[in-house]
């Protein structure tokens, strides 16, 4: 086998502690030191993807290049990291199952009866494996979704087992992430849910190598010393991992606890280089030391859910950073601007209408982008909001009231956004949209080309429907245009107005694409028109 070092994070006592932080700030940290990081994350739910959820059950559901629609998780890999992530990245109970059914199908297994182990373990190890085999990466750290003790995280972590035995100490740890609470009443921390995790962990013979204590409060020594002899690990591989600030302050918090070194030293890793933090730093910086503030309206269908938009949030982080300005989001329920009562939207110094399916909300949207189309205010409009923009324009501007999206009406008189025609044969659900990165050309003089500086550019969509170019001519003439195109099929990407001093809409996906060392030139812009229009 390769010298692939292979790290696998685990959590216990409860969800939510932030596995996906704790494994992007280790592999960021790894990846400063000069070695090649990638993370993977293994869901235990049984959707083949979670492309088919509500984002209340899932959060975002996050595109990569290759077009797989993946957990959010991968969002934060791909910011920390600043390197892109694909389908092998994220793999789900429901992927590996259909893997080893399809391959029974096909008489792979033929006299065999076929089982979770070794069959189902056999695939989950295959999936571990892959990324590593490609010779691209030092490291793979493997975050397994889901708690310690959960049923269905049995195969996944009966794999865990099997595959740090056949790799060996030197080439595979296990790092466990639990939660040290604090009782308020006893004024204590209590370590007895973390011996618990761990004991779970152990009755499935996975031995955790280092343990990531989450807690609001310091671990005192003594602490420290009773969950290593307890837990059976050494004393400074009990790492403390007190709650943040940003969550961008958690590789330093994890350098000052010496995480990486207690990998590298365990993995017998020797760096390739000397630790190189500066730009991380520089970022955190700025976005702790702003000079200006600006609110912006997020105006969505989730908004009770921060998580269903976390992509565009942390685009508004790094966005905000680069101008040294913070970005306060005012969250905006689209349905409660139906009726026309805009109040909502008054201090704003910028709109964006999220990305989202559905008529909820749709015409709550349309008036939020009249609102900030008539009063000059900084829009911009991700995917449905683009064509909400689309939609706004024809009815108010054109004069084409009955215009709307053919997602809202498939009967309407005016398809200003119609379904793509490649899509109008699709039945299946899961997949089937027009998904992941595309070229896309930009027209020179317009506000787009002012943004990127640049005529070829590719981004990242998840959509059915598009723009109708049977009108093209006539939004064109009354000054909307189409700045962005996709150079093989002509469907429209950036729509944007000519008399306004921000106002885009953009068909594909640009918060996707932001991360922190490389921010995306559209929020940074946006929100560089939102300080403008504050000042005036
Ligand atoms: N519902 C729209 C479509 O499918 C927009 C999708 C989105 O915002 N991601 O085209």
């Amino acid at each position: 086998m390769s010298n692939v070092k292979y790290i696998f994070v685990t959590g216990g006592v409860t969800s939510s502690l932030g596995k996906g932080i704790i494994a992007a700030s280790l592999a960021n940290l790894l990846q400063a030191r000069g070695f090649s990081v990638t993370i993977q994350k293994f869901d235990p739910y049984i959707n083949i993807d979670p492309g088919t959820l509500n984002p209340y059950e899932h959060g975002e559901c996050y595109v990569t290049e290759d077009g797989a629609e993946t957990d959010l998780d991968l969002g934060h890999y791909e910011r920390f990291l600043n390197t892109p992530t694909s389908q092998s990245n994220n793999i789900t109970t429901g992927r590996i199952y259909n893997n080893v059914i399809t391959k029974e199908r096909q008489g792979a297994f033929l006299g065999k009866t076929v089982q979770v182990v070794p069959h189902i373990t056999d695939e989950i190890k295959r999936n571990f494996y892959q990324l590593g085999e490609t010779g691209k990466y030092d490291i793979v750290i493997t975050e397994i979704g889901g708690c310690v003790g959960d049923i269905e995280s049995l195969p996944f972590i009966e794999a865990v087992r099997q595959a740090v035995w056949e790799l060996g100490h030197n080439s595979a740890l296990v790092i466990h992430l639990t939660l040290v609470p604090y009782l308020k009443s006893a004024g204590e921390l209590k370590t007895k849910p973390t011996q618990h995790s761990v004991r779970d962990l152990s009755q499935e013979g996975v031995l955790p190598d280092i343990l990531v204590c989450r807690t609001e409060h310091p671990l005192p020594p003594e602490l420290r010393k009773k969950i290593a002899l307890f837990c059976n690990v050494q004393i400074n591989s009990v790492i403390e991992a007190m709650d943040a600030e940003t969550i961008y302050d958690v590789p330093l918090l994890m350098k000052r606890e010496k995480l990486d070194e207690r990998v590298m030293s365990k993995l017998k890793l020797t760096p390739n280089a000397k630790i190189d933090l500066e730009p991380w730093k520089a970022f955190l910086g700025k976005l702790k030391n702003p000079t200006s503030e600006v609110k912006i309206g997020l105006v969505g269908k989730y908004v009770e859910l921060k998580d269903a938009y976390k992509s565009i949030v942390e685009s508004f982080v790094h966005a905000g950073a680069m101008n040294e300005c913070k970005v306060k989001i005012s969250w905006t329920k689209a349905e409660d601007l139906a009726d026309g009562d805009l109040d909502l939207l008054k201090g704003l110094d910028g709109i964006l209408v999220a990305p989202g399916f559905g008529e909820r909300g749709f015409e709550g949207k349309i008036n939020a982008i009249r609102y900030a189309r008539e009063n000059k205010i900084p829009f911009f409009g991700i995917c449905l909001g683009m064509q909400c923009a689309v939609v706004e324009f024809a009815r108010n501007v054109l004069q084409l009231k009955e215009a709307t999206s053919i997602e809202m009406n498939p009967n309407t008189s005016e398809p200003v956004i119609n379904m793509m025609e490649d899509q109008k044969r699709i039945t299946q659900m899961g997949g089937t949209m027009r998904l992941g990165a595309y070229p896309c050309h930009i027209k020179k003089g317009t506000k787009a080309f002012s943004v990127y500086g640049k005529t070829e550019i590719s981004e990242r969509h998840r959509h059915r429907f598009e723009f109708n170019n049977d009108y093209l001519k006539r939004y064109e003439s009354a000054g909307m245009i189409a700045s962005g195109i996709n150079p093989a099929s002509g469907l429209v990407e950036i729509m944007e107005l000519k008399d306004h001093p921000f106002f885009i809409g953009t068909q594909y996906h640009p918060e996707l694409k932001s991360t922190v060392l490389n921010p995306h030139p559209l929020f940074v812009k946006f929100v560089k028109a939102a300080i403008e229009y504050s000042k005036v």
